[in-house]
């Protein structure tokens, strides 16, 4: 295990004003410039892209309260369009959800345009989380009941999402997801059945996720298989006669005089292109995460020092919607937070207070990290974790308690904990020191003064809880209170991450956009994470890991099929 003593917090700095929004780190990259069109241009490689802050729409929040992207700009004018495209379907947007709803309306027998603002669509995920694939039956785990799935999924998600949505997304899962694999197969890929799962009562995981592989098997390129998937399903919509437009950005939607939405004025390198869809829009346009004023009016939390790496979504999606009246999900938003995970092991505040009971989903983990002073956390624990881990899994487990990249059936092992690092892949400035003595490892965390006594008065606090078997402070499970007395000692300086937001639209089943009213928008959709119909307080991932990417394959479908059966 790596040690290393570099980027420690300073805890005795100054807190941050409140409410401020900074950011620990940011992807930098990625001018749009002006979108253009490129013809039917096929996708090539996918890297995760990201724009800079809008720290100036931010500072008009916090100056008027009113937030920027609630005004639409000025339309487009007739004089400055210089093409018009006549489609069944218009799907904005070439990711997961925008390209299987793509390809099962072109490959059902409609007409359609997909468009992506950049030069390839967003790449993202590898864990599918269907409920009862045939991939998961096949490996012998017993088949799920969709009614208990829904009624935890609702309660654990308080009762803020659409429960029609949730079922259906419960029930038509194993049809897609069996769907899915076996379009998966005609691409060459092939699915290989994860081990993790989570025995806990209350963040029980009840599904096991699929990733699927080339018959080579996993490569260096995280991503590469999803490329493989999109790409593949643009190949099809493409060969079915539509089109695939990169460079095309939608900017605002077409709206009839009698209230339906009937296309799209889209940004290109050529100027503005109106595109009619005589069936439908979709909105496939993911998330909001990176647009820093959206996240301050919709998150409810205060953004300081979460790390924001992946995230790229700027909500224009969101925006279209808004500036025709679309019903947007009440906020706070849930929100994709991740990492800030080790397991059951003892966690301390920068005071070095124990702060919570630790047996918890990795949700439940950084949600209760981010309400710590400053954000900072650490976990703590020694030598014994090669047979403390395995041990737990039977108590705990889940999502990203488990070993990453251990398929079901394979055994957990040591050698390979060591390679992930402890589960997740760490950030630079995620660091884990080891020392010999406790005295040694507070220094390599850089506590001084009364936080160092406490840490030491927590520490032995906790090694006397486990001696009793019983957890009078926290309440914690017996079988996973595990001592700190050999060494060497473990701590891991531990981050909140920002995956995605998931908070978006209302939709029916059919996924078709709500208005204020309740009522449907005639003609226009939504799938993915632009939508807010799945998860409510945070971001549910404890009924089923991987629901995010399943909810595209499901929906994506769903929407697809829908279309072509209008008449
Ligand atoms: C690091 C990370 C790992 C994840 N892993 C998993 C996982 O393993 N399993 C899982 O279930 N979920 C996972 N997720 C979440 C999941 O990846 C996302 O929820 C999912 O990819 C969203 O898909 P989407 O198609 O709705 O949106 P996106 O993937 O965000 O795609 C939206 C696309 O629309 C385009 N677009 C936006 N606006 C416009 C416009 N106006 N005009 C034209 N194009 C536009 C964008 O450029 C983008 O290509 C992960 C998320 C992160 C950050």
């Amino acid at each position: 295990m790596q040690s290393t003593n570099n980027m420690k917090h300073d805890l005795n700095a100054e807190p941050a004003a409140t409410g401020a929004v900074t950011r620990r780190s940011f992807l930098t990259g990625l001018a749009l410039g002006g979108a253009g069109m490129a013809g039917a241009a096929m996708l090539g490689g996918c890297a995760p892209q990201a724009k800079a802050p809008e720290s100036g729409e931010a500072a008009q929040l916090a100056e008027t309260g009113e937030p920027s992207f609630m005004t639409p700009p000025e339309p487009v004018a007739e004089a400055d369009i210089v093409n018009t495209l006549e489609t069944d379907v218009l799907v904005i947007g070439g990711a997961t959800a925008g390209s299987i709803t793509a390809s099962v309306a072109a490959t059902n027998g409609l007409n359609v345009i997909m468009i992506e603002k950049n030069d390839e669509a967003r790449c993202i995920g590898r864990d599918f989380g269907f409920v009862n694939p045939k991939p998961v039956l096949d490996a012998g785990l017993p088949r799920l009941d969709p009614y208990e799935l829904t009624r935890d999924h609702i309660e654990k998600s308080g009762h803020r999402v659409c429960g029609d949505v949730v079922y259906r997304f419960m029930t038509k899962s194993e049809e897609a997801g069996n769907w899915f694999t076996d379009k998966c197969a005609t691409w060459g890929l092939h699915p290989e059945v994860q081990a993790y799962s989570s025995n806990s009562d209350f963040y029980r995981n009840y599904t096991h996720v699929i990733n699927y592989y080339p018959e080579e098997g996993r490569s260096e390129d995280r991503y590469g298989v999803m490329k493989t998937m999109l790409s593949s399903m643009a190949q099809e919509v493409v060969d079915a006669g539509g089109q695939y437009l990169t460079r095309t950005e939608a900017v605002e939607l077409v709206r009839s005089d009698d209230g339906a939405i009937t296309g799209a004025i889209c940004s290109t390198d050529e100027g503005y292109v109106r595109i009619n869809a005589s069936k439908g829009v979709v909105l496939a346009t993911g998330d909001y995460a990176a647009n820093e004023e959206m996240m301050a009016y919709y998150s409810g939390w205060p953004l300081e020092d979460i790390d924001w790496p992946e995230s790229t979504g700027m909500g224009e999606g969101h925006k279209l919607g808004l500036w025709i009246g679309a019903k947007m999900q009440e906020a706070p938003h849930p929100m994709m937070l991740f990492k800030a995970y080790c397991y059951h092991y003892l966690r301390v505040n920068k005071h070095g207070r124990r702060y919570v009971n630790e047996d918890s989903g990795y949700v439940g983990t950084a949600v209760s990290q981010l309400r710590q002073p400053d954000h900072i956390s650490f976990a703590i624990w020694d030598s014994k974790w090669p047979t403390e881990l395995p041990a737990s899994l039977e108590y705990g487990g889940g999502m990203a308690w488990d070993q990453d990249f251990r398929a079901y059936g394979e055994e957990w092992t040591a050698e390979r904990e060591e390679e992930s690092a402890f589960g997740w892949e760490r950030d630079e400035d995620e660091i884990l020191y080891e020392a010999d003595t406790l005295e040694e490892l507070a220094d390599l965390m850089g506590f001084e003064g009364d936080a160092r006594e406490t840490l030491f008065a927590t520490i032995d606090r906790y090694n006397e809880l486990v001696a009793t078997g019983n957890d009078e402070d926290f309440g914690k499970r017996p079988e996973l209170l595990t001592s700190i007395t050999e060494p060497p000692f473990y701590a891991l300086d531990m981050k909140t991450e920002l995956g995605v937001s998931v908070g978006g639209f209302i939709t029916d089943v059919d996924s078709n956009v709500l208005d204020e009213d309740g009522s449907p928008i005639p003609g226009l959709y939504a799938v993915g994470t632009v939508t807010g119909t799945l998860f409510g307080v945070d971001y549910n991932e404890t009924t089923v890991p991987g629901i995010s990417l399943a909810r595209n394959v499901v929906f994506g479908k769903g929407l697809g099929e829908h279309l072509a059966s209008l008449a």
